[in-house]
């Protein structure tokens, strides 16, 4: 018997360097690549979850580097379940520019899960933000929190899927 696909979106945001791209990357070649191109990637990305027997789909979205401009057309967030917001932990305003994002995210889209996620844990000795500050904020605000690193890889299937598993109800 074939298995059901439960395919949803889910969408990437943040400030332009956080790591959007390279998370999407590692995720699905496994790899890193340091010169990263904003605007070489397809629209969007596929990514199969296996849960014991269903496979969920993730179609993950990537900017195009329009989020230099703090803006995305509706249809970027049109239909997206669930969203990582990502920041770099070694950069202060990337931390507060992810409220605008969640604010955006929620303009925009119905009842999304949201995922924080400080990127560039291998730079932790350049840490800026204190876990804490942050533990405290998605807390407050009824966020699952994550920190990666797309470039030796900690975490980023670990996130991927626990978004997966949050969006398609499976538990
Ligand atoms: P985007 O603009 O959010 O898509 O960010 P990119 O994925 O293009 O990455 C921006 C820059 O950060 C690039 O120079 C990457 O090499 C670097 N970068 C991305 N992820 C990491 C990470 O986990 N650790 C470190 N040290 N650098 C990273
Ligand atoms: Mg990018």
């Amino acid at each position: 018997m074939d298995s059901p696909i439960l395919k949803l979106k889910v969408v990437l945001l943040g400030d332009s360097s956080v790591g959007k791209t390279c998370l999407i990357n590692r995720l699905i070649t496994g790899r890193f690549n340091p010169k990263e191109e904003t605007t070489i990637n397809a629209m969007h990305n596929i990514y199969d979850f296996n849960f014991q027997e269903k496979i969920v789909q993730l179609q993950i979205w990537d900017t195009a580097g329009e989020e230099k401009f703090h803006y995305l057309a509706p249809m970027y967030y049109h239909g997206a379940v669930g969203a990582l917001i990502v920041y770099d932990i070694t950069d202060e305003p990337s931390f507060e520019r992810a409220k605008f994002w969640i604010e955006e995210l929620h303009r925009n889209a119905t009842t999304p899960v949201i995922f924080l996620v400080g990127n560039k844990i291998d730079l932790e000795n350049q840490r800026k933000i204190s876990l804490e500050s942050i533990e405290s904020f998605a807390e407050e605000n009824s966020l699952f929190l994550m920190e990666t690193s797309a470039k030796t890889g900690e975490n980023v299937e670990i996130t991927f899927r626990a978004l997966a598993k949050q969006v398609s109800g499976l538990s």
